[in-house]
């Protein structure tokens, strides 16, 4: 008998559910019957993948209210953040399949020569356990649109999320171009070490850095979308209640467990003491508890490690002399209240790492150069925000990070890159460019020959 994978919800450890887990033997197997699939879902023309994915995606529709259910306690984040992640995979997913159809046209240049989009084979797509659906959603759609065949391995803590999903589309696609293996670590390695032509991997960034090893010997394409430790830098001249908003919300954002919540506030001495005072404010009235409590928006943490891991960055920083405002590294089990921080340092776990969790950690600065240096002094580079009014674009312009926003959260609207700079991911997906990782150029040049030559 095969092993299996227990669900639990982190907000009590109820068992949900179990998958079996995908035996170590048998992946060699799953990739080869995707090989075997491509040969139909190739020749079937990219007009045709698409439309097949609007009527995939269309099966979901009746299921929305228990796949948000299932979504909700198995992650751990409200009903309602549940459901707008069901709305982005479900609605989003044949919009991301249009636009990725119409990137990957194939084109003349006008010279003799046209460029083709096609496709690279098997991608592998890996996921995390944050936004279960909607980053493994974001790779496996252009994967496929660019007639790719997809082993999709879920994150460990939600397959059942990820098992629901795979069947409703499962009942619309061909076999075999879309599957699904379980497990966690292990079986993640298999499948890069496999006969994989692609790793599409979001994730964190220890993780992607084993991937980046392993599948250097096949020289297999990567697309990786990493960790982050997002700074905020809010100005002398900001407007002090947008970004104390701004503040809080991102960084107890999905319970701080977002790849682009904010981790780190750099704040002009001069504003400091209204800043923080308002940040405690706020953040006092966001509410804790389980997926189905009336207004909670601070869910449990996904697992021991985790909380244990956030408790641990907090403990840090008050043995290096940071002042708790509110919270503290006293937490009850599977859950961590709001908790505001000010004087970190840069010595402090939490300005170097990602946290992850829903803590709001804030430094003053004296000249804004010391808060873009200290910004910048990480191998993060996902998101970044600049809080202020006259020089807030230029100090901007210097933060290397992937997605800057001034006086908004970082990331473009509609079919924008979801990118990282630094250590924070290879390649990138969504936009035009993005969806064009997924496939393989090729120039063909033709010259017509006369029946005179
Ligand atoms: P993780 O790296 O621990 O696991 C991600 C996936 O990789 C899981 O499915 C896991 O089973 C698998 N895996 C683990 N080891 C593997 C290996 N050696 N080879 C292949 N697969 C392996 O990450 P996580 O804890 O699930 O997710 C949280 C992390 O993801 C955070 O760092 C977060 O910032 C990041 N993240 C980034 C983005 C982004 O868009 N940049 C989005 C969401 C999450």
């Amino acid at each position: 008998m095969s092993e299996r994978l227990a669900s639990f919800d982190p907000g009590n450890g109820d068992l949900l559910g179990e998958v079996d887990v995908t035996e170590i033997g048998q992946i060699s197997g799953v990739v080869a019957a995707a090989h075997a699939a491509m040969t139909d879902w190739r020749s079937m023309g990219i007009a045709q993948r698409a439309q097949l994915l609007d009527r995939a995606y269309a099966k979901m529709k009746p299921h929305m209210n228990e796949l948000a259910r299932l979504l909700s306690r198995e992650m751990g984040k409200d009903i309602g953040r549940a459901g707008g992640e069901m709305n982005w995979v479900a609605y989003g997913g044949p919009q991301m399949a249009h636009s990725a159809c119409e990137a990957l046209q194939g084109r003349d240049l006008g010279t003799g020569s046209r460029i083709e989009y096609r496709p690279l084979g098997v991608v592998a797509v890996i996921s995390p356990w944050n936004y279960p659906l909607a980053m493994a959603n974001n790779l496996i759609v252009p994967a496929l649109v660019a007639g790719n065949a997809v082993v999709f391995k879920p994150s460990e803590e939600t397959p059942l999320i990820a098992q629901a999903f795979v069947k409703i589309l499962n009942e619309t696609l061909p076999h075999h171009v879309l599957q699904i293996v379980h497990g966690n670590g292990a079986q993640g390695r298999e499948l890069v070490d496999g006969d994989v032509n692609m790793i599409a991997f979001t994730g964190s960034q220890a993780t992607g850095k084993e991937i980046m090893k392993r599948a250097a010997g096949g020289l297999k394409r990567l697309v990786m979308e990493l960790g982050g430790n997002d700074p905020v830098i809010v100005m002398a001249d900001a407007n002090i209640e947008a970004a104390a908003r701004f503040a809080v919300a991102s960084s107890f954002e999905n319970a701080g467990q977002m790849c682009i919540s904010t981790e780190r506030i750099y704040v002009d001495e001069k504003i400091a003491d209204q800043f923080e005072s308002r940040v405690v404010e706020i953040a006092s009235s966001y509410k804790v508890g389980p997926w189905d409590m009336q207004g909670v928006n601070i869910g449990p943490i996904i697992n021991a490690a985790q909380h244990g891991k956030i408790i641990q960055h907090i403990r840090d920083a008050e043995l290096k002399g940071a002042k708790i405002l509110l919270g503290g590294s006293k937490q009850p089990e599977r859950y961590i209240n709001p908790t505001v921080i000010s004087g970190m340092t840069p010595d402090m776990q939490m300005e170097r790492e990602e946290t992850f969790g829903p803590v709001v950690a804030m430094s003053r600065y004296v000249k804004v150069e010391e808060a873009i240096e200290r910004a910048n002094d990480s191998t993060y580079g996902l998101g970044a925000v600049v809080f202020g009014n006259r020089d807030a674009q230029a100090v901007a312009d210097q933060l290397e990070v992937g997605m800057v926003g001034v006086n908004q959260g970082p990331g473009g609207g509609g079919d924008a890159p979801w990118v990282g700079a630094k250590q924070s991911g290879v390649g990138f997906h969504g936009s035009e460019d993005g969806h064009r990782q997924f496939a393989q150029v090729r120039v063909v040049s033709n010259r017509q020959q006369s029946s005179e030559e």
